[in-house]
């Protein structure tokens, strides 16, 4: 059986700051693995610019940041395992990895959990109808707009006015869609207020808050939705071929689920808590990354 002293699991902007900390800290035996079959995690998705104010003292995009973050750790010998998806992770401190096909067991001396979150779809909420083609979450939508060169639909609507959904209101709208109204069930739009200027508000997209959606409607392809006005009760139809949910996220720790209180296992970035921002990801992740590979001398 492979041995490494530290496993690490997700090599997004908070597996590999975790990395270059414990590298920094003297760890010599370091593995990162991802399913994907590029690093980066969320940033290569995020064309957008808005990441690193902080860090580097400059507005970069996503992909911009994942190469900082990637000349960082090409200088040093983190081995970094692409295409490889971490099955399972057991008390015996022993992980099930899947690379095309291939299973082996590795086994480490320390573990860093650094595997992001998932969204929430629009199944968390109670609504009604059929689920036809035509629903995306946000994140969805980003990847298959910005990576794959896709087109999503005409007549967008979105639930949800986080950074996510402000984002991809913008996104539709560059791409020559109508987003016909970003609905929001609090008060006040969720996300910061610089998104909320920079991509709603120049781009002159509707919010409407105290919405949200109740039901559906569509065969094959969504054609519209009911939409409640949550202060009234009122209901109101909205036609759209495309709906996009930003709901929120939700830290992804099923790997390690029962497992939460082992000395040798440590949560990095947004496993551990959602941030906003990924300098404040990264360097959560670094003091992880440090503690890390001293624990490791
Ligand atoms: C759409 C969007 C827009 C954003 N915009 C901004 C912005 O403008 N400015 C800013 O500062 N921040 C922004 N952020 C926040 C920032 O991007 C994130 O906080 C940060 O990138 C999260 O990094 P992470 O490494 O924790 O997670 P992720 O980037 O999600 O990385 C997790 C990695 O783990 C891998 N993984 C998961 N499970 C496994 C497994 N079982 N086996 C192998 N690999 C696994 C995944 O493939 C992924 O590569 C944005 C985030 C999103 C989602």
């Amino acid at each position: 059986m492979e041995h490494v002293k530290l496993l690490i699991v997700g090599a997004g902007a908070a597996g590999l700051s975790a990395a270059v900390s414990a590298w920094d800290a003297g760890c010599r035996d370091i593995r990162i693995a991802d399913r994907a079959s590029a690093p980066g995690g969320v940033l290569p998705q995020c064309i957008h610019r808005g990441f690193g104010l902080s860090t580097f003292g400059e507005e970069l995009s996503g992909p911009s940041y994942a190469e900082r973050l990637l000349a960082a750790l090409s200088s040093t010998g983190v081995h970094l395992s692409l295409d490889t998806e971490v099955l399972s992770v057991s008390h015996d401190k022993t992980a099930l990895l899947s690379r095309r096909g291939c299973v082996s067991r590795v086994r480490f001396e320390r573990l860093i959990l650094a595997s992001g979150c998932r969204e929430k779809t629009i199944g968390s909420l109670p609504v009604f109808g059929t689920r036809p083609a035509g629903i995306f979450t946000a994140g969805q939508a980003q990847e298959t707009i910005n990576l794959r060169h896709q087109d999503l639909g005409r007549e967008v609507l979105i639930l949800g006015s986080g950074d996510l959904g402000m984002i991809m209101a913008r996104r539709f709208s560059l791409e020559g869609k109508h987003v016909i109204a970003v609905l929001e069930q609090a008060a006040h739009y969720g996300g910061m207020a610089r998104n909320y200027h920079r991509c709603m508000e120049m781009y002159q997209i509707p919010l409407r808050c105290r919405m949200t959606v109740r039901k559906i409607h569509g065969q094959g392809r969504i054609s519209g939705v009911t939409a409640v006005h949550l202060d009234s009760g009122e209901q109101e139809y909205i036609a759209c071929d495309t709906l996009v949910t930003a709901l929120g996220l939700i830290p992804e720790r099923a790997l390690v689920q029962g497992l939460e209180a082992s000395p040798w296992l440590s949560l990095a970035g947004n496993c551990c808590r959602v941030y906003d921002i990924v300098d404040s990801a990264a360097s959560q992740a670094q003091r992880i990354g440090h503690e890390a590979g001293t624990s490791l001398l």
